[in-house]
């Protein structure tokens, strides 16, 4: 039965769903073709929607869910925490626990504050940036998504000098600039010394499709920020946990001046934080820089929120002694070798960048070195791609960039069925 046939329930609550939600959904990305599943159910890896159908999971909440959806010593613990207070909005001991987790994994990290969403923590962190170094500019990269803040939506999808909202004031957007990731010589001509605030980059391209660093650009950019005075703003709001329990500044050995980060650390909660070096963020320290218009403001109804601190608490902890890292890694690495295989063996034009938990295809010839080169993807293919594994029980996003993880409860035996799904797909697709 396909897909269309076997989600009539779902298309029945799409449906109810247009009458109260803009285009019937709470984010436009889960808007997929031809109408989303609606989820009942998830544990582990696996979706069971309306129907019954059942899906192994790839998207894992966002990319937040390391452990899986609803591991047991997450739900063991906040089962524990909710009949002692959801939401104190006064000072506990959970959220010094979670902040020194924090310090202790993350190399850069010695000061933490909360907030309730990774677009959050972007805003505060870029504020944190300009209060710091008294300039207003920054350098952002090129298709790089660091959430819905109105100053960094900017330059996401091509041509790279728009932004991406109506409605969004073309004055907040007036002093970001982006350049092309992988390209030194752009960054080495947008910074200049004492001009920019910070230049944040993701150190892996994450919607972007795992783009990855080439040897040699982190440090660079590390020294060009060094050299002009810009702070390096990290954006590790998918990268931190995933790629190393310190992040990408422990895998690729390069620590930033902040970073900001989510989704893991929260342990399937809402979550962001900024954190970095003390003399920084002291900026944040009100009772140094009582006024106003000295220090950089943050704050929020939810930070710090004892439930969030405790799932954060449990994952992270899970993630200690790097056990799990080791073997969503080993998976991650069967499934872009087998998929690179099985690209090679049909010459289908399409090529897959893996790093550690995280896999992506992109159909073009060559792994793409940046956004721009991502232009000439094939589209069509993807979205076929795309639909052939819902057909086949695999949900990941998006239908435009197959971008995917793998979390603890994932199995050789899930590897095995996606890429007998992907061959299948390889072996038939006729363009
Ligand atoms: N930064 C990056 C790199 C992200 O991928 C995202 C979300 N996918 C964000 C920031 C924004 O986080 P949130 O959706 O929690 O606001």
């Amino acid at each position: 039965m396909s897909y269309k046939e076997r989600t009539k329930g779902s298309l029945r609550l799409y449906k109810r769903a247009q009458s109260v939600l803009p285009a019937g959904v709470s984010y436009q990305l889960r808007d997929i073709t031809p109408h989303p599943f609606y989820v009942r159910k998830a544990q582990g890896v696996k979706l069971t929607d309306v129907d019954g159908n059942v899906y192994t999971d790839y998207w894992v909440g966002h990319g937040a869910l390391i452990l899986g959806h609803s591991p047991k010593q997450v739900v063991d613990a906040v089962a524990k925490q909710l009949p002692n207070g959801t939401h104190y909005g006064f000072c506990h001991e959970l959220e010094i626990e979670l902040a020194e987790r924090v310090v202790d994994m993350m190399p850069s990290a010695e000061m933490v504050r909360y907030t309730s969403s990774g677009t959050e923590a972007n805003l505060y962190a870029t504020r944190l940036a300009r209060a710091y170094t008294g300039r207003m500019k920054m350098l952002k990269i090129e298709g790089g998504w660091h959430g819905g803040y109105d100053s960094l939506h900017m330059a996401v999808h091509a041509p790279f000098n728009v932004s991406e909202s109506a409605g969004l004031n073309p004055k907040t957007v007036e002093d970001t600039s982006a350049v092309p990731f992988n390209d030194l010589d752009a960054a080495e001509k947008a910074l200049k010394p004492g001009d920019k605030a910070c230049l944040i980059i993701e150190p892996v391209m994450g919607a972007g499709g795992f783009i990855t660093p080439e040897p040699g650009y982190l440090e660079g950019l590390r020294e060009l920020c060094d050299e002009t005075g810009t702070l390096l703003l990290f954006d590790e709001v998918v990268t931190g946990f995933r790629l190393a329990p310190g992040g990408a500044q422990e895998y690729y050995g390069v620590t930033p001046d902040v970073s900001t980060i989510g989704k893991i650390l929260g342990g399937g909660f809402p979550i962001g934080a900024l954190v970095g070096r003390r003399e920084v963020f002291e900026k944040i320290n009100h009772k140094k820089y009582p006024g106003m218009q000295e220090r950089s403001a943050q704050g929020g109804t939810f930070t710090g929120n004892p439930i969030s601190m405790t799932a954060g608490i449990a994952t992270l902890d899970a993630l200690k002694g790097g056990k799990v890292h080791k073997k969503i890694g080993m998976l991650g690495g069967k499934m872009s070798e087998g998929l690179r295989e099985i690209a090679g063996r049909y010459s289908f034009q399409a090529s897959v960048i893996g790093v550690e938990s995280c896999f992506a295809l992109h159909f073009r010839p060559k792994p793409p070195r940046n956004a721009r080169e991502t232009a000439d993807s094939d589209g069509r293919a993807a979205k076929a791609f795309y639909e052939h594994m819902l057909n086949n029980n695999i949900a990941f996003m998006t239908p435009s960039t197959c971008h995917a993880w793998i979390c603890e409860p994932h199995t050789e035996k899930d590897v095995g069925e996606f890429l007998a799904a992907a061959e299948a797909f390889f072996k038939s697709y006729k363009g």
